[in-house]
């Protein structure tokens, strides 16, 4: 069984409700505390507040009205401590108001800061995936279902926090009220927990279809994200333009709005009858416990004081203990939903890793029968590929599109791994190394390589901008100059601290596509890594354009290993060697002038219907 499998097969298997909730305060709360220490401490003073207000109401009404009675019978005129009990009342009232609405209105402010950095942490840990589980449907489903579990479905760290306070007050409040009222008219308990039990089992069921439309609308979401986000991003501008593409996707977004509409009507229409069984149960609650409790007073079981006791303290109860059912509820169902987050921060990982530390220096890289096939996929795109390169060799990958030379690099950078055959780096297998040791090694520049809506400075060092130290900006000016961008900087409003892009400012300049890939090959080149690998990000140049970047950069390249990956035969001139792949293997391998030696070889004959750029 394959790892996700495993994995998917333990997430769908057996963790109860209870196990989600603590699973999510374990992995939540201790990260919240960390970064913001007050929080916690000001949700205990808020439910310490929440807890002592009823019970002033609940202990001194009583007494007041007791004395009031008394006063009225006796005829007599001292008000003193009439006067006391009422100033305790409103004075405890003031203070705890006080006191709840301060720490409320400071919690609030931490609604948005927690959010936010939780989705930080979300984010950092997608940048860290396995890349390979960027392609992986279920992994983008997780990484949905963690942002929107952690959205307003599960009201994120707030909203549990919240929602737990809320359970340990009540909780606090019901020991108190029962108190209260077995003290006085223990025949009231059995009814309302029978009523409270009855309100329980309709809102796990509410909650179950919750649940369920929550499941049923996740992919759904990640469309919508897809349709929002990535499509009206103006790059792809032209093309919807230029192919009309808007009416396609209008039209999928309306089929789409339908489908989620449809989800949500189902969900509405399932509960309604739930809902208002709830109501019903309630107001037989609280009529009966003001008509059995009138009937004790009345027969003189107890004074008028400690009727308006037991009918405070048993509707605070019926409110209370419906208010804890709503908290556990939530709190299953918000734990539900932000499990999924949990379930993401815990992703298997795609790949092996070891712990080696990788040599300092050049390379020896050799594939070893390398076989490859895409997750969920049986076509072998590699079918054993066997190929060394020695340290500080030029290797130049040729091949129609398609032959598999962008996916045996994808191999080397550990992107994938290989599904049968060993790639070893120095006569070790690659998998043995720690993995973030292998990928410095790399500075690979992709086809479809991304530069970000930053600065030019911090396209090529990958280093905040304020954070450059005087040395980095010299390297980073060398690089433009070398790359044959200077002429673009110069031109540029604020020189290399210009930012690329109009997505956040309006000077933000828009690189040419060459000029784009001259910022990819100067990344490259800061990285300084052993190992640098070029997969046709020169395509967008004609030929002879393409011929001398190559030039240019295999001499700033110096000692250092390199790939070279090209449908056109730009490179190959500056390579050691060449290997030519077709169908997933290596087809011929050799130099230049072997190649074209090769009496009917794909070389010689892709290099005749290009000679024309090459002679
Ligand atoms: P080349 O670099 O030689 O043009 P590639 O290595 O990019 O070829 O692709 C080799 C084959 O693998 C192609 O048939 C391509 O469609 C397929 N392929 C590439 N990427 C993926 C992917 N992520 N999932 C499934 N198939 C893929």
């Amino acid at each position: 069984m394959k790892k996700n499998d495993k994995h998917e097969k333990k997430k769908n298997t057996g963790v109860s409700s209870f196990q989600k909730l603590k699973a999510v305060i374990k992995e939540l709360f201790p990260a919240a505390a960390k970064k913001f220490p007050a929080f916690f401490p000001l949700e205990g003073l808020k439910t310490l507040t929440d807890v002592l207000m009823p019970f002033l109401g609940i202990f001194l009404s009583p007494l007041i009205i007791d004395e009031l009675v008394s006063l009225v019978k006796s005829g007599e005129r001292r008000f003193d401590k009439l006067i006391m009990y009422a100033a305790v009342l409103i004075l405890g009232e003031m203070i705890l108001t006080v006191i709840n609405r301060l720490s409320a209105n400071r919690l609030s402010k931490y609604q948005e800061r927690l959010d936010n950095y939780f989705v930080s942490r979300t984010s950092e840990h997608s940048m860290g995936l396995d890349f390979q589980l960027t392609e992986d449907k279920k992994a983008l489903d997780q990484l949905e279902k963690a942002n929107t579990g952690m959205s307003w479905y599960s009201g994120g760290v707030y909203g549990i926090a919240e929602q737990f306070f809320m359970f340990i007050g009540n909780a606090l409040k019901i020991g108190g009220f029962v108190t209260v009222i077995a003290l006085h008219a223990p025949l009231l308990i059995p009814v309302i927990v029978v009523c409270v039990i009855v309100c329980g089992l309709l809102h796990v069921q509410n909650d179950r279809i919750d649940m369920d439309a929550f499941a049923r609308l996740a992919q759904g979401n990640r469309m919508f994200s897809y349709y929002g986000w990535e499509l009206v991003d103006f790059r792809y501008g032209k093309d919807i333009r230029l192919y009309d593409a808007a009416d396609m996707l209008l039209g999928k977004w309306n089929g789409l709005v339908k489908k989620q509409v449809e989800t949500w009507k189902w969900q509405a229409d399932t509960q309604r009858k739930f809902s208002l069984w709830m109501v019903l149960v309630s107001v037989a609650n609280t009529a009966f416990t003001c008509f059995y409790a009138a009937l004790l007073a009345v027969r003189g079981v107890f004074s008028i004081g400690t009727f308006s006791q037991i009918v405070e303290a048993a509707g605070a109860l019926n409110a209370t203990l419906q208010g804890i059912i709503w908290n556990v509820t939530e709190l299953f169902k918000r734990s539900n939903y932000a499990y999924e987050y949990v379930i993401f921060m815990n992703y298997p990982e795609a790949l092996v890793k070891g712990d080696k530390k990788v040599e300092k220096g050049l390379h020896r890289i050799e594939f070893r029968n390398v076989c490859f096939s895409y997750p969920g996929s049986d076509v072998k795109v590699l079918n054993g590929v066997t190929l060394t390169v020695e340290k500080g060799e030029r290797l130049s990958l040729v091949g129609l599109n398609g032959a598999g030379k962008t996916t045996l690099i994808k191999l080397l950078c550990r992107l994938y791994d290989p599904t049968e055959g060993v790639i070893l780096l120095d006569g070790v297998d690659i998998r043995e190394y720690d993995y973030a040791d292998y990928m410095r090694q790399f500075a690979p520049v992709f086809q479809d390589f991304k530069l970000l809506a930053f600065s030019l400075n911090e396209n090529i060092a990958l280093t905040e901008n304020d954070e450059l130290t005087p040395e980095q900006r010299e390297k980073v000016n060398a690089l433009v100059k070398q790359t044959g961008l200077t002429e673009m900087a110069e031109k540029l409003p604020r020189g290399t601290d210009s930012v690329l892009f109009k997505y956040f400012n309006e000077e933000g300049v828009e690189p040419s596509g060459g000029e784009q890939q001259k910022i990819a090959l100067a990344r490259a080149l800061y990285k300084d890594a052993p190992v640098i690998i070029l997969d046709e990000p020169t395509s967008a140049l004609d030929p002879i354009a393409e011929y001398e970047i190559y030039r240019q950069f295999n001499d700033l390249i110096e000692e250092k290993t390199a790939f070279y990956i090209s449908h056109r035969l730009s490179s190959c001139r500056f390579c050691d060697h060449i290997a030519v792949f077709s169908e997933g293997r290596v087809k011929e391998y050799g130099t230049h002038d072997e190649l074209v030696n090769i009496k009917d070889g794909i070389y010689a004959e892709m290099f005749e219907a290009q000679a024309q750029y090459y002679r």
